[in-house]
């Protein structure tokens, strides 16, 4: 691996064609696949304070994912991780948004079979990007339910992290007609899945609940989950994934989206209407405090070498 000295690397670093670049030099083929037909799987782990959260868990999901979609690389586990601390140490950021991606690559002249690609992986470290920023989570986020329907899972596995975001993007873009900050998506039994990078959570009659299928199994989520398991009996709460009904949603005590571009985020207003008191609520803060807290602790993080 060479690096490329004579460009600025602060605004973040990249990994491509088995270089690190500044992530302005940072560039893929037109006609790879993961381009043409978001054929690509993908992961985001974040850095914060110089250490990497649960980058165990995300590499798991980004192995799995790739698994699922018939794609192999050649560079291991190890080497994957090396990459990502070397993406990080070459942008010098602190707090860091790292993005890791394999693509199916380019098919071979006049071929369409995806089994003649070769698979391509890539990598970069960004500033960090809030989905809400700490100021913007003191007042929480005001969020439309989108009539927008989220993509089917029987067409596309949602626990595979993927680039199909259309719906997404349009549910976004209802809301904003909605004057609302972000939207939620709902499958086709009208439950409420998940949102643009983020899951979701309501606090309703003693139980935190979170929705079980048709979701992105997030790593913010699994946190949430546990420090919810954790803290039920002081919190008088159990925790449940199951279908989560946009009708339980809207008359929830509290509801909180988590992403790893974001951590714990308030949500104050769904649909004009206030949650609960319309200020974050008293579990939102307390699993989001622990979350954070998380971040120090060397079971969950690990220093960027
Ligand atoms: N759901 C979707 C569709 C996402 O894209 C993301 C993250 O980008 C999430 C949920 C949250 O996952 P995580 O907590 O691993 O960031």
């Amino acid at each position: 691996m060479t690096m490329d000295t004579a460009l600025s690397y602060t605004a973040g670093a990249a990994y491509v064609g088995g270089q690190i670049v500044p992530i302005a030099q940072a560039a893929i083929p037109i006609l790879d696949l993961g381009f043409l037909h978001s054929d690509a799987t993908y992961d985001v782990v974040h850095v914060w304070n110089g250490r990497f959260f649960r980058l165990d868990a995300h590499l798991d999901r980004f192995e799995r994912g790739m698994a699922k979609l018939r794609m192999s690389l050649p560079i291991d586990r190890d080497g994957i991780r090396e990459i990502l601390h070397e993406c990080v140490r070459a942008s010098g950021l602190d707090n860091a948004y790292v993005e890791l991606i394999c693509t199916r690559g380019m098919a071979a002249p006049g071929s369409r079979d995806p089994r003649d690609c070769v698979n391509q992986f890539y990598a970069f470290a960004v500033p960090f990007a809030w989905v809400a920023t700490p100021e913007h989570q003191k007042r929480g986020l005001s969020v439309h339910v989108s009539s927008v329907q989220r993509i089917a899972p029987e067409s596309v596995d949602p626990t595979v992290k993927n680039y199909h975001w259309l719906d997404l993007v349009q549910g976004l873009y209802d809301a904003y007609d909605h004057d609302a900050e972000t939207a939620l998506l709902s499958d086709a039994e009208g439950n409420v899945v998940e949102g643009p990078g983020f899951n979701v959570f309501a606090v309703t009659a003693g139980v935190l609940v979170t929705p079980k299928s048709g979701v992105l199994e997030g790593i913010t989520r699994k946190t949430a989950l546990e420090i919810g398991a954790q803290l039920g009996v002081e919190l008088g709460l159990r925790v449940e994934e199951r279908a989560l009904p946009y009708g339980e949603l809207t008359s929830a005590s509290e509801v909180f989206v988590t992403s790893t571009a974001g951590g714990i985020m308030p949500v104050t207003t769904i649909d004009g209407r206030a949650i609960g008191a319309g200020v974050p609520g008293p579990v939102t803060q307390k699993i989001g405090a622990q979350y954070w807290a998380m971040h120090e602790d060397p079971r969950y993080s690990e220093p960027v070498d």
